[in-house]
């Protein structure tokens, strides 16, 4: 399943059969270049080195492929996918070399990645190459995520080139000329959905057994691989971790922006960064990425669309199947619908510090989104907003006039109605606790615990990107400082107006899948 280098020739760019890997070497950026970032809780806690290493050149030159690791085989990952919903055959890592794995202190094993290191195999038409913009988003995106506590791929640092690509994004209707960077990527595996599905639609079925089995193996020790079941039990314990990673996206406003199956983990993480957003002011109907004219990736539309690719897996899989087998996976494919709605549910209940569901819960976060949608308010800082104060302060208008995204949301007319609604519920579930100012500690605690004050909104990230063009990249170390503690109030993220209401330019931002 390696294809070897001297016998990756043009026929691989088109469709080449039982192969899962290519070797293949990267080209090093060479012109200039300078480590941007890097990401102090990745290069210590996952890779063991010491943070000080970003101070060498050598560092530099790893993260720019110039200085491979000792023993590293540096290989190209053919997969295939459905973009937009519609499959359109091989694709594959086309700029990005996986280096080996590395089995740290932990015994964690971590496969390091670079992307942007050159074109592969796989490439097609494209230059192999990544735009610093594009790779800021993604380094910043990877740490914000995990410290959110959202499943997802690493990134460990990021280097800039004065090498030039050009790039589809339009400024005054001409092309515009960026700057090559590579971002240093980690992950325990970085098979998509894709990887099966581009064996199974090629008929590769030898290697797609092989495949299955070497995923389980090496990734779900759970599961026995003598286990006659065991592909099922693989598919429902993919299809479920998807699912929890999108009610964490949704509890987030996290719009992944580019959710084709190639872009989707077998482990559950967020893989792919590129034209994502969080959202700013509540839109069940926010598209992130600009290229997504019918908005198929939608923020409101996430938990249907990532159902409908884990039924793409589930078609892959099929050949694998027994017929009888192949009756339960439908069955478990019926459940998922009601699985994910569960999921987010959950999720919105303790975003309003609820831990139990009673009946009409649902109505009580549906309506509470709903006036969120129509008054504009700010998604993050209404949640926020509504852990820092009591219930009885939500009516005072001058309490009001500091938490600025609540007291959008109070002008709904429904606003004090929902707010009896919600003290009422609140009630019953205090009725449990010794006091009911005990409670109010609790309830506080829990919602200050999952909704964060910071996250990496596109208007602090352009503006890290702006400075980072000019090779200032202190807003880039400071955003990925900050979004290392996003649940905490920090005054120097205040100061800068990380929490004060996005500037109206924000709004207006559009993201490009050119990346
Ligand atoms: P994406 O839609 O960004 O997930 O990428 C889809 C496919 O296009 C993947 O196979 C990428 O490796 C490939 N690709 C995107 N940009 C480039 C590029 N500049 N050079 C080579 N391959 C690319
Ligand atoms: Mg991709
Ligand atoms: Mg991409």
């Amino acid at each position: 399943i390696l294809l070897p280098i001297d016998e990756n020739h043009d026929q691989v760019k088109s469709n080449i059969k039982n192969v899962v890997f290519s070797e293949v070497t990267p080209r090093p950026l060479e012109r200039n270049i300078r480590l941007v970032c890097a990401s102090e809780d990745a290069l210590k806690n996952i890779l063991d080195m010491d943070p000080d290493i970003v101070n060498r050149e050598e560092f530099t030159e790893f993260v720019a492929g110039k200085k491979l690791p000792y023993g590293a085989l540096p290989v190209a990952h053919r997969y295939g996918g459905h973009q937009y919903g519609s499959w359109v055959g091989q694709l594959g890592d086309g700029r990005a070399h996986i280096l080996g794995e590395y089995v740290n202190r932990r015994g964690e094993r971590w496969q390091i990645q670079l992307k942007g290191s050159g074109q592969t195999p796989y490439a097609r038409v494209h230059d192999g190459r990544a735009v610093l913009r594009s790779v800021i988003r993604e380094m910043v995106a990877c740490e914000a995520c995990h410290s959110l506590g959202i499943p997802t791929i690493r990134a460990a640092g990021v280097v800039v080139s004065d090498e030039a690509v050009i790039r589809d994004i339009y400024y005054n209707g001409n092309p515009r000329r960026e700057r090559a960077a590579v971002l240093l990527r980690l992950a325990p595996s970085w098979f998509r959905f894709g990887s099966l599905e581009i064996l199974s639609k090629s008929g590769e079925l030898t290697v797609l057994r092989q495949l299955v089995d070497f995923i389980i193996k090496e990734y779900f020790p759970d599961i026995q691989l003598t286990d006659e079941n065991r592909v099922i039990r693989l598919f429902s314990e993919i299809a479920h971790r998807t699912l929890d990673l999108v009610a964490k996206w949704q509890g987030l406003g996290f719009t992944h922006g580019l959710l084709n199956t190639d872009n989707m983990s077998l482990l559950g993480l967020t893989l792919d960064y590129g034209p994502f957003g969080f959202v700013d002011s509540y839109d069940a109907g926010y598209v992130a990425n600009c290229s997504d004219g019918e908005g198929r990736y939608a923020l409101g539309k996430q938990p249907d669309v990532v159902v409908w690719n884990v039924g793409q897996l589930a078609i892959a899989l099929k050949p694998l199947l027994t017929l009888s087998q192949q009756v339960h996976m439908s069955y478990i494919l019926k459940t998922l619908d009601t699985y994910c709605k569960n999921k987010i549910l959950e999720t919105f209940l303790m975003k309003i510090g609820l831990k139990e569901e009673r009946w009409g819960d649902e109505q009580l976060v549906e309506k509470l989104l709903d006036m969120m949608q129509r008054t504009g308010a700010d998604f993050t800082f209404t949640f926020r907003q509504l852990a820092e104060l009591k219930p009885s302060e939500m009516v005072c208008e001058d309490i009001l006039e500091d938490k600025w995204s609540l007291k959008r949301l109070s002008s709904h007319a429904s606003w004090s109605c929902w707010l009896e609604q919600y003290r009422e519920r609140l009630d019953k579930e205090a009725v449990n606790a010794s006091s009911a100012s005990l409670f109010e500690d609790e309830r506080r605690r829990r919602m200050l615990s999952v909704n964060p004050v910071y996250i990496p909104r596109n208007w602090l990230l352009q503006e890290a990107i702006v400075d980072a063009e000019k090779d200032d990249f202190q807003k880039v170390k400071f955003l990925l400082e900050v979004m290392r503690n996003p649940y905490e109030v920090q005054p120097e993220a205040e100061r800068r107006g990380f929490s004060a209401q996005p500037p109206q330019w924000a709004y207006a931002l559009k993201i490009s899948c050119s990346t």
